[in-house]
């Protein structure tokens, strides 16, 4: 079977519904409020294992009550958690209020996740074994480098989202063998903001790489070969949250399985149209034979 791991984050995500946003010094009265679990790194690793993948997480969660609902959520999608390090001390939050259009505000405090400042024994030896290794920026960049770095020295495929959006150390970049960043994020790697251009810079730093254009599709651009974008299923979308992470973490199976990479982004782009269709993040995630039956 295909083994993804995937370093990065995990929050629990504290989400508000309000007519509106608070100002500075203002309260308001929500409507609602639910608890997801969420972060980059565990929505990634709850996309691949429904793709259909074995998934193991490396990163932190802390010693309070989120930490222990993230490792049983995470476990009970049936991600590998063994190297799953839990900290002294509070996990990640996201602070998300959401108002009656649907705009979002949020305030992340990193926690546990800033704890993971470089790899412990047994990291490296776990990233040897997958096919491929999935890595976002909510970790320290320093872990993220030496993972990448990692799977480098063991010809492991790294596969990129580069969100937050942050400038790119030239280590980080030149042990990336794809790059998925969502259109925002590749303008502001580049300074560019049409895809293509942007694709084009890219290039030059990245062998591979795949912009997200959310109900466009996607653009995949590789050295060597002329760009395509490929259209995303035209769907009623209800709720885009994790879309691109469910995208990523569909794309890493179907690559790791050795399709090619214009099927992989078709297949990818039907897990991603599956998930804008229902409410929430990883709940909204499909399984793989829904992902075949589109
Ligand atoms: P984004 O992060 O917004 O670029 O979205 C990531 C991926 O999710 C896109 O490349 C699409 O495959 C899919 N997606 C996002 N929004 C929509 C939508 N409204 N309809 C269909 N697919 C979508």
């Amino acid at each position: 079977m295909t083994h993804i791991v995937v370093l990065g984050s995990a929050n629990m995500d504290l989400v508000a519904y309000a007519s509106r946003a608070p100002g500075l010094g203002e309260t308001v009265t929500g409507r609602e409020f639910r608890t997801a679990p969420g972060g980059k790194g565990l929505n990634q690793a709850v996309a691949a294992v429904r793709a259909g993948a074995e998934v193991s997480m490396i990163g932190a969660v802390g010693s309070d009550q989120y930490g222990a609902v993230l490792r049983a959520s995470l476990q009970g999608a049936g991600v590998d958690i063994d190297l799953l390090r839990t900290v002294e001390g509070p996990s990640g939050t996201a602070h998300i209020t959401v108002d009656d259009e649907g705009r979002n505000a949020i305030v992340v405090v990193p926690a546990a996740n800033g704890t993971v400042e470089s790899l412990l024994p047994g990291d490296e030896t776990l990233i040897a074994t997958a096919d491929a290794l999935l890595l976002q920026l909510e970790l320290p960049l320093s872990a993220v480098v030496e993972g990448a770095r990692a799977a480098r020295r063991h010809g492991v495929r790294t596969i990129l989202t580069p969100a937050p959006a942050r400038p790119l150390p030239p280590e980080l970049l030149a042990a990336t063998d794809l790059l998925v960043p969502n259109e925002h994020e590749a303008a502001a790697l580049t300074g560019i903001a049409d895809p293509h251009g942007a694709a084009e810079e890219l290039l030059r730093h990245v062998p591979q790489t795949v912009i997200t254009l959310g109900a466009a599709g996607s653009l995949h651009a590789a050295r060597g070969t002329d760009p395509v974008l490929v259209p995303a299923p035209v769907v009623d979308a209800v709720d885009t949250t994790a879309a691109g992470d469910t995208f990523t973490g569909a794309l890493s199976v179907a690559l790791a399985e050795g399709r090619p990479v214009r099927d992989a982004l078709a297949w990818a782009s039907s897990a991603a149209a599956l998930s804008v269709q229902r409410l929430g993040a990883a709940p909204a995630m499909p399984y793989r034979k829904e992902i075949d039956a589109l």
